[in-house]
């Protein structure tokens, strides 16, 4: 997936505002490139797991749908973990297997890193992140 700096930098961002709990949203796209990023509340308010806010969730994706665009990924942050899907990801993923996975980790302060992953079936493969 193609991704502008910038918008990798909401992300970095939103998780450092949420630490020490984990911050989740979605990322808007068309044909494999990211165009948005919607930051959402963490239902769970949780340094272990996420779930976006119903309410922020129906909002996001009436606005993503009226632009025309896709729900490209959804996105949360590891404040204390490595960019890599924990169970607890694998698990909530297998409702909702289209979207790419979008892991912001803090375990690094100083070197953020965002990796991107399909996880589907209970399978997880890194899907390549073009920052551009
Ligand atoms: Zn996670």
């Amino acid at each position: 997936m193609r991704i502008a700096a910038k918008l990798v930098d909401e992300i970095v961002a939103h998780a450092r505002q949420e630490a020490p709990n984990e911050c989740c949203g979605m990322v808007a796209g068309v044909d494999g490139a990211a165009t948005r990023v919607y930051a959402a509340r963490n239902a769970e308010a949780s340094p272990f797991r996420y779930v976006i806010h119903p309410q922020d969730q129906i909002r996001i994706m009436t606005e993503i749908e009226d632009r025309g665009e896709e729900i490209a990924a959804i996105y949360h942050s590891h404040t204390k973990t490595p960019a890599e899907p924990s169970q607890t990801d694998i698990n909530l993923a297998e409702n909702w297997p289209d979207p790419l996975y979008l892991i912001c980790s803090l375990a690094d302060p100083n070197a953020p890193s965002v990796r991107a992953f399909a996880i589907r079936g209970g399978g997880v493969e890194e899907v390549e992140l073009l920052v551009e």
